[in-house]
């Protein structure tokens, strides 16, 4: 399917890159990081410079979810651009993915200042949002990138213990992941999350069978998992 970006919608950067079809989800997507860029539900409207609402695919079969923007994504309005973003983008690439085959969102929407972790009130003020995109997108795998985004799914777990692993939801699969951050920061980690995303390969082949890459997953995973990334 071809992509378009939709244009410019403000200084804060360009309108989500979605498919540039005449589907009701894709002008819904629209008027939602419409909402998402003038909300005023919590505190952190005061201190962003950009409400960044997520981009991808409107259709997409895999949901990304990290759990706030840091520094450049509240300068440029768009998720995952920092360092953890080029991480993730290499981690998509290792199964044969760009970001434009995914959406990629968070859990909440504007910067938390100095990248403090977000509070529970502007959690739950953001949640509405996220759950909005997650009806309208209606992906058939959600990976959660970090604690906060898991939590929105899976109470009672840690990271530690059931990162990598499928749990069936009721409309989709989540996987836990580590946070791309957490990564950089700890070998372990980074190890951890590289095969973890190897470990897609399979589901990510059914999910994408036109993807020509995709017809080469579990060969680019298994060079995924022999890759040294720190
Ligand atoms: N970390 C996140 O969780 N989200 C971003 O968009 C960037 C960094």
């Amino acid at each position: 399917m071809e992509f378009e970006a939709l244009g410019k919608l403000s200084s804060c950067g360009t309108i989500p890159p979605q498919l540039h079809r005449k589907e009701p989800r894709v002008s819904e997507l629209n008027q939602l990081a419409h909402e998402i860029n003038i909300c005023q539900r919590c505190r952190l409207a005061k201190t962003r410079t950009c409400a960044v609402p997520g981009e991808g695919r409107s259709d997409a079969p895999v949901l990304l979810i990290g759990e706030g923007p840091g520094y450049y994504e509240d300068q440029q309005g768009r998720p995952f651009i920092g360092a953890s973003g080029k991480l993730l983008t290499r981690l998509l690439q290792c199964v044969g993915l760009t970001r434009q085959d995914v959406f990629i969102t968070n859990v909440v929407k504007c910067r938390p200042p100095d990248n403090r972790d977000p509070l529970p009130d502007e959690i739950a003020a953001c949640r509405p949002f996220l759950d909005r995109q997650l009806a309208l997108i209606g992906p058939t795998l959600v990976v959660t990138l970090g604690r906060y985004s898991m939590a929105r799914f899976l109470t009672g777990q840690t990271i530690t213990r059931i990162h990598g692993q499928r749990v069936p939801m009721d409309d989709f699969t989540c996987v836990p992941m580590f946070h791309p951050a957490a990564a950089l920061r700890n070998p372990q980690w980074m190890a951890a999350i590289q095969q973890d995303f190897a470990a897609l390969a399979p589901l990510l082949a059914e999910l994408y069978p036109q993807h020509p890459v995709l017809a080469a997953a579990e060969t680019a995973s298994r060079a995924a998992q022999q890759t040294t990334w720190l």
